[in-house]
């Protein structure tokens, strides 16, 4: 089948690049030619475990190809929309100026017979008024909407054989051609068993932020159990290991700690916000603040204690911070907790030498000023308090005894409740966590 995936963000290319590799003729169009010139070698232009190695496999096959120019995706059949949706400048809501100039650059190359399906995040109506434009212009072009629940770091995974698949499209004989050429495309993945839930285009994209809102929720409930077992003295990690057993609750996303950041969380519960604001139904998402300022608040609670360590004031102390990634897997800094904490201590007069495996160029980009050690340990050399912000596996099997005495002063901060703290402790280290005693 002839595909095209417009966008080739840390969601396209890993879209395009899949579509590729279970036999279809896949085209990734994208504004960036820097970008394009990057996959056209077969090479990532971030860090997605296994992804040079399918893009690499896709090209020689023929079948994956990479351009600026929209003109060449006028004969796919569908048109995955994958461009980004931030936060506006001006407020909570999405900006969707790139996907308005997607599908304007999309118009004149599009065909009677052919669908778009967006898997960008969107507000709810959004596809609606795609339709409506493409209407308005007397294009034919089926659209519908089929939101993408990757997580970075297993995107590849995730994206051949994901928990779900959803297709939101019209009523009708329009929307029954999407459902078959979704079908089709996604052959390899439903013969896996995997669930298919046809519904309005709407409910799609409400699946999506409610999923993204669920999940947030999650993290900044136990978050804020968190804090009151801190004060109460009793063990958060303990706690979310008991409710966890519950099966109507479930372990997973019950780690407190610095909190959730990235390009989707965030700026999706806010935009949720603002289009239930629009929609006349604020008050029903409301309680969505609140899991945003339990969030942010974990990041002041952090820095705090840093500043706490070193006795008040952090000039000139330097702070050893493992992690910039806003997760484990990924070199994405957007919206990082770890980022943003760095660079709080960094302003406020600490000399911060940071690591992470795969995230160093990007925040150094953000951050010219931030000290870079190529690891853990030349990090930890010298440092007056060390801070785990990212939970990278190598930060989590560090030896606490063999590195005991690289610091000037053995103070470890666990921003992601990850590590042993009798380990740490027993070997000489002074160990904080959050909500732990
Ligand atoms: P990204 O910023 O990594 O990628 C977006 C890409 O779109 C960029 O390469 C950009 O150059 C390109 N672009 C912008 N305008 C364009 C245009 N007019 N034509 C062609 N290309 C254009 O973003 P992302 O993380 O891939 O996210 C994309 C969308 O997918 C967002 O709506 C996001 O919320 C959603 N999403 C992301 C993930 C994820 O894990 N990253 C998961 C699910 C959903």
């Amino acid at each position: 089948m002839k595909i095209s995936v417009i966008g080739c963000g840390y969601l396209g290319a890993v879209h395009a690049a899949g579509l590729a590799s279970v036999g279809h003729e896949v085209v990734g169009i994208d504004v960036d030619a820097a970008r394009v010139a990057v996959l056209s070698t077969g090479r990532a232009p971030f860090f997605e475990p296994g992804l040079d190695d399918l893009l690499a496999e896709g090209l020689a096959s023929g079948r994956l190809s990479f351009s600026t120019d929209p003109a060449d995706a006028a004969d796919a059949v569908v048109h995955f929309i994958a461009v980004g949706t931030p936060q506006s400048a001006y407020g909570g809501g999405a900006d969707l100026r790139y996907l308005d100039a997607a599908v304007e650059g999309l118009l004149p190359h599009l065909s009677a017979d052919a669908l778009i399906a967006g898997k960008s995040t969107v507000p709810v109506g959004t596809a609606e008024r795609i339709a409506e434009r493409l209407e308005q212009a007397g294009v034919r072009t089926i659209v519908a909407w089929n939101p993408e629940f990757l997580r970075e770091g297993f995107a590849i995974e995730d994206t051949l054989r994901p928990d779900r698949l959803v297709y939101g499209v019209e009523a009708g004989p329009r929307g029954e051609r999407a459902v078959e050429l979704l079908d089709e495309v996604y052959r390899t993945v439903l013969d896996l068993d995997t669930p298919r839930l046809v519904t309005s285009r709407e409910t799609a994209e409400l699946v999506k932020v409610s999923a993204n809102a669920f999940l947030a929720t999650k993290i900044s409930f136990i978050n804020a159990i968190s804090e009151v077992a801190e004060a109460a003295g009793a063990d958060v990690t303990a706690i979310a290991d008991a409710i966890g057993f519950d099966a109507r609750i479930g372990r997973r996303f019950l780690n407190a700690g610095v909190g959730f950041g990235g390009g989707c969380l965030p700026k999706d519960i806010r935009a949720f916000r603002a289009r239930a604001d629009e929609l006349g139904v604020g008050a029903s998402l409301a309680f969505l603040g609140e899991v945003d300022s339990i969030n942010l608040r974990q990041r002041d609670r952090v820095a705090r204690a840093v500043v706490d360590a070193l006795g008040g004031d952090p000039t000139g102390r330097r702070v050893a911070i493992l992690g910039l990634a806003f997760k484990p897997n990924s070199d994405d800094i957007r919206d990082s907790p770890a980022l943003d904490i760095a660079l709080r201590l960094q302003s406020q007069g600490a000399t911060v030498v940071a690591t992470d495996p795969q995230a160093v160029e990007n925040a150094r980009r953000v951050d010219p000023d931030l000290q870079f050690a190529a690891t853990a340990e030349d990090a930890i050399a010298g440092s007056d308090v060390t801070v785990l912000l990212t939970e990278w596996q190598q930060f989590r099997d560090l030896d606490p005894a063999s590195i005991v005495g690289l610091p000037s002063s053995p103070y470890m901060i666990d921003g992601r409740n990850v590590l042993d703290p009798f380990a740490w402790r027993e070997a000489g280290w002074i160990y904080r966590s959050l909500g732990r005693p």
